[in-house]
């Protein structure tokens, strides 16, 4: 049977995926793959998250695998056009399954991979997953749900070649029940997962406004000037007033709502906050989000 062998691998390699994946460098030794501001659907097959690579001169860290494993092999193979250096460490910063499905890709070749211990308790592996009742089979295929190897419940520093490393992981649930980030003091280069998006509408569905709202305030304190979301390509000092000013002015309507005596229909029909109409995704996460958010505000009134 040694003669299939050949044959197998040549039809392996030719149905992977090709997400035709682009690097872009956002600072010194750090490159971004940036994807679309909308749902997980059969065009972008996946390509909606952001992963990035960081040079460590010892190997690559990954932040977030991305959706599939045929997104975490083309992010891969891109990377080694730039630099043929290997996997150091795979970080997972969230348990919503866009940000980690292609660990398996990096669990292949023996990576270890760090998250936070959420994974054990939240980490959605149904079969199918949710990505993959959303994308095509061929995007997805090969695709196995590999949660992290190491798992941390608190705030963790690491030195990798010559980069020192930070886990900081949030004590209030805010995007999700447990999001970590992971920031780089030389490159003063955040990345914070899904506590900042960028060009589209956040996602309240899973977190708590005041949590998320609170874990913003913590970043800013670490006065980075490369910040880079789970979603989005705004990557300068700024990155993070969008979702900042969208849930801070949330917030304060659905407070005055609840000071009036509004139902919760009453407010997810005034707060329609036009100033945001023109980002993606409103349409379709908007109304959600006040409502998700007037169910946990009103609690302060009672
Ligand atoms: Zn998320």
């Amino acid at each position: 049977m040694r003669w299939m062998l050949p044959l197998l691998i040549s039809v392996t390699t030719m149905s992977a995926y090709d997400f035709h994946l682009m690097p872009k460098k956002v600072t010194s030794g750090v490159h971004c793959f940036f994807g679309e501001p909308e749902a997980m659907n059969t065009t972008n097959n996946g390509n909606m998250v952001n992963t990035c690579y960081l040079d460590t001169s010892k190997g690559y860290v990954v932040i977030d695998s991305g959706s599939s494993y045929a997104y975490a092999q083309s992010a891969y193979n891109e990377m080694k056009k730039i630099k043929p250096l290997p996997i150091a460490l795979v970080i997972n910063t969230h348990v919503h399954d866009d940000h980690w499905l292609g660990n398996g890709f990096f669990a292949q070749m023996g990576v270890k991979v760090l998250g936070s211990d959420d994974f054990a308790h939240n980490a959605r592996i149904d079969s199918p997953t949710r990505i993959q009742t959303h994308i095509s089979p061929e995007a997805y295929a090969q695709t196995v749900p590999t949660l992290p190897s190491e798992m941390i419940d608190s705030d963790t520093n690491l030195t990798i070649g010559d980069q020192k490393l930070e886990f900081h992981i949030m004590k209030k649930k805010a995007h999700s029940d447990k999001d970590m980030v992971v920031y780089v003091p030389k490159l003063k280069a955040l990345f914070a997962g899904d506590l900042v998006f960028n060009d589209r509408v956040p996602s309240l569905r899973d977190g708590d406004i005041n949590g998320w709202i609170s874990a913003l305030d913590e970043l800013k304190g670490y006065g980075a000037t490369t910040i880079v979301g789970g979603h989005g390509v705004r990557s300068d000092d700024k990155a993070m007033e969008l979702t900042y000013n969208y849930l801070t002015q949330m917030r304060s309507e659905i407070r005055s709502a609840l000071d009036e005596g509004l139902s919760i229909d009453e407010a997810i029909n005034k707060i329609t906050m036009p100033s945001f109409k023109s980002l993606r995704m409103m349409d379709s996460l908007h109304r959600g989000n006040v409502e998700a958010a007037y169910r946990m505000l009103e609690w302060e009134q009672k």
